[in-house]
C-alpha cells in the first residue's frame, strides 16, 4: 500500500509538494483553512473587481512550466503566461522616472538619464550576473545539504569568492552603477527579502538581474489563474484537497508525527506530515514533543490595498514603485514603524487585462511595506497607520499625473499585518515569511526536514530554498526529494 502524506496548506508550497510527492506514487492529502486554495496568492471578487491578494510580479516561468512537466502535462493547455514589457516603472518625488524592460538598448537608454556609460555598465552587470546566478541554481539554490560543509563541498572554490555574500547589496550594485537611484531602484527588491539593500547580501543581485534578463510575465486573467491551473491539475493526478479544513495540531507519538488533528476533532493518520506553514507557526501546532524555541528575523509586513476604480486609469503602468527621497533612512524607520517618506507600490493589473475589471473600470491593487507586529508594538495605532497610508498614497499619485479621487473608489479591502497572520497563519503578520540575511540562507535557513521530530516537513517560504512563487514552488519539489531520500535509507 502506498504511503500517506498529510499536507498542511495550500499555498503554491503545498501544492507543489503534493503533485511532486503524487507524481512519485504517494497517496497525498492536502487540509487547507480557507475556503480557496492558494495561500497568499488568493482571490477577492467583488461586484466585478478581481483582486489577487499578494504576489503580482511573475518571474522565473521555467520553475511552473516544470511543475505541469513533472505530471506529463503542458502548462500552456491550463494558463497563458504574456510577457509584460517594459515590466516595472520607477518613480521619484523630483519627477524622474526609470522604466525596466528585457530589452537591452531600450535599459540602457533608460539608465542613461541617471548613470554615464551606462550601456557597458549594464552590459558589465549582466554578465557578471548571469554566471553568479547560473552558479547559484547549479550548486547551491536547490540543495538540501543541512551543514555548511555539505552545502558547499561540490562548489567549485573560486565560484564561492565571486558570490558577494559578505558585502551588501548595495554595495554589490555600486560596482556597476555610480548612480544612487539607479542602486535605490534595482535594490528595492530586498524589502521582499529581509528590508534593506544595505544588510541583505550581494548575492542577491541575482534578484534584479533576473527580472532584467528573463522578464516578468503575468497570467492572463490575473495571478489566481495561474494558482487555478495548478489546482486543477494536482486534482487531476489524484491529490485530494480539503478545504475550510483548519489543522489544530500535528500530533507526535515517540518523536514522530503520526497523525494531524482537525479543528473538527477529526484525526488523520499519516507516514510523512509536511508542512506548508510558516515554520515558527508550525512549532505551536506539535502536540507531543518540545517544539523550538529560538529568535526568528522576519521579512516585514505590508499593508495592502484592494480598489475598485470606476474608471480608467491610463497614466499608470501595469506595475509602478514609487522610492522615497531618502531610502537609507526610510528602511531603518520601517524597523519600528511606518517611513516618514513612504515607499510603496502599485499594480494596475487592468491596464494590461480588461478581464479583472467591469468594463471602463479599473483594479488597483496597493502594498506598503510595514513593520511586523512585534516590531510596531502593541501600542501601534494600525487603523491610523491604514488611514495615513491611503492619503499619502492618493496624494503622491496625485503628483505624478496618477489622479485617482476617493470618490471614484467603489470598492475597498484593506489588509494590515493582523490580517495576513489571521488568513495565512503568517508569524508576527510578516508578508513575506523568515527573512534572507546571511544567516537565515542555505544550511542556515530551516531545513525542510525537523531536525527534532521523524517524518514531520517543510514546504514553502520560511524553508528552503525561500520566498517568493518561484521558490516555494521549488520548495515542494524538494521537500518530496527529502522524503524519498529518508524512506530510501530506511530501507536500507
Ligand atoms: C502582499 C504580498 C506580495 C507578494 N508579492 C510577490 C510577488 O510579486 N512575486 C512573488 O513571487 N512573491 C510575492 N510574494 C511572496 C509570495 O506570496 C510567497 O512567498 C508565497 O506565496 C508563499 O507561499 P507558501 O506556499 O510558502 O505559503 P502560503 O501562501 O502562506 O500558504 C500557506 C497556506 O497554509 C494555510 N494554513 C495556515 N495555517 C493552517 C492550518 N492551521 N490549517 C490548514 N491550513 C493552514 C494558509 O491558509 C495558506 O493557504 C508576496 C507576498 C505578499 C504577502
Amino acid at each position: 500500500m502506498s504511503q500517506r502524506v498529510v499536507i498542511i496548506g495550500a499555498g503554491l508550497g503545498g501544492l507543489s509538494a503534493a503533485i511532486h510527492l503524487c507524481t512519485m506514487g504517494y497517496d497525498v492529502e492536502v487540509y487547507e483553512q480557507n475556503p480557496l486554495v492558494g495561500g497568499r496568492a488568493n482571490r477577492i471578487e467583488t461586484n466585478g473587481f478581481r483582486f489577487d491578494t499578494g504576489p503580482s510580479l511573475i518571474n522565473y516561468p521555467w520553475v511552473f512550466e516544470q511543475l505541469f512537466a513533472v505530471t506529463g502535462a503542458c502548462m500552456d493547455d491550463y494558463v497563458e503566461l504574456l510577457p509584460l514589457d517594459p515590466s516595472v516603472t520607477f518613480f521619484w518625488r523630483n519627477g524622474n522616472q526609470l522604466q525596466l524592460s528585457s530589452d537591452f538598448q531600450y535599459l540602457a537608454e533608460q539608465l542613461s538619464q541617471f548613470d554615464d556609460a551606462a550601456h557597458a555598465k549594464l552590459s558589465a552587470f549582466l554578465s557578471a550576473n548571469q554566471e553568479r546566478f547560473r552558479f547559484l541554481f547549479d550548486y547551491l539554490v536547490l540543495s538540501n545539504a543541512e551543514t555548511i560543509g555539505k552545502w558547499i563541498a561540490p562548489v567549485p572554490k573560486q565560484g564561492l569568492m565571486r558570490l558577494g555574500m559578505f558585502r551588501s547589496l548595495d554595495r554589490e550594485l555600486a560596482r556597476f552603477f555610480r548612480s544612487e537611484s539607479v542602486r535605490a531602484a534595482l535594490g528595492s527588491y530586498a524589502m521582499y527579502l529581509g528590508g534593506s539593500p544595505y544588510k541583505l547580501p550581494g548575492t542577491f543581485s541575482i534578484l534584479p538581474f533576473g527580472e532584467l534578463y528573463y522578464g516578468l510575465w503575468y497570467p492572463r486573467g490575473g495571478i489566481y489563474a495561474l494558482v487555478e491551473a495548478i489546482r486543477r491539475r494536482a486534482v487531476e493526478i489524484g491529490v485530494r484537497i480539503f478545504c475550510n479544513s483548519p489543522v489544530r495540531a500535528i500530533r507526535i507519538e515517540s518523536n514522530r508525527a503520526r497523525s494531524v488533528e482537525l479543528e473538527d476533532g477529526t484525526i488523520v493518520a499519516a507516514d510523512a506530515v509536511v508542512s506548508n506553514v510558516d515554520v515558527p507557526t508550525t512549532q505551536t501546532m506539535i502536540v507531543g514533543a518540545v517544539p523550538h524555541r529560538q529568535q526568528w528575523t522576519m521579512t516585514p509586513g505590508v499593508i495592502t490595498f484592494y480598489w475598485g476604480v470606476r474608471r480608467n486609469i491610463d497614466t499608470a503602468h501595469h506595475h509602478c514603485i514609487f522610492l522615497p527621497s531618502d531610502p537609507r533612512t526610510a528602511y531603518a524607520q520601517l524597523r519600528r514603524r511606518l517611513p516618514d517618506d513612504l515607499p510603496f507600490y502599485i499594480c494596475v493589473p487592468s491596464r494590461s487585462d480588461p478581464s479583472v475589471a467591469p468594463a471602463g473600470c479599473s483594479t488597483v491593487f496597493v502594498l506598503v511595506p510595514a513593520p511586523t507586529l512585534s516590531a510596531a508594538g502593541p501600542a501601534f495605532d494600525w487603523d491610523a497607520a491604514i488611514e495615513r497610508s491611503r492619503q499619502e498614497v492618493l496624494q503622491r499619485l496625485d503628483m505624478h499625473g496618477i489622479a485617482i479621487s476617493p470618490q471614484d473608489i467603489v470598492v475597498e479591502h484593506v489588509w494590515a499585518p493582523h490580517e495576513w497572520r489571521q488568513r495565512f497563519g503568517l508569524y508576527d503578520g510578516s508578508a513575506f515569511g523568515l527573512a534572507h540575511n546571511l544567516w537565515n540562507i542555505g544550511p542556515f535557513r530551516p531545513s525542510n526536514r525537523d531536525r527534532r521530530v521523524a517524518r514531520l516537513y517543510y514546504a514553502g517560504a520560511s524553508t528552503t530554498p525561500g520566498t517568493g512563487l518561484p521558490m516555494v514552488v521549488l520548495s515542494g519539489a524538494m521537500v518530496a526529494q527529502r522524503i524519498v531520500s529518508d524512506e530510501h535509507s530506511r530501507v536500507r
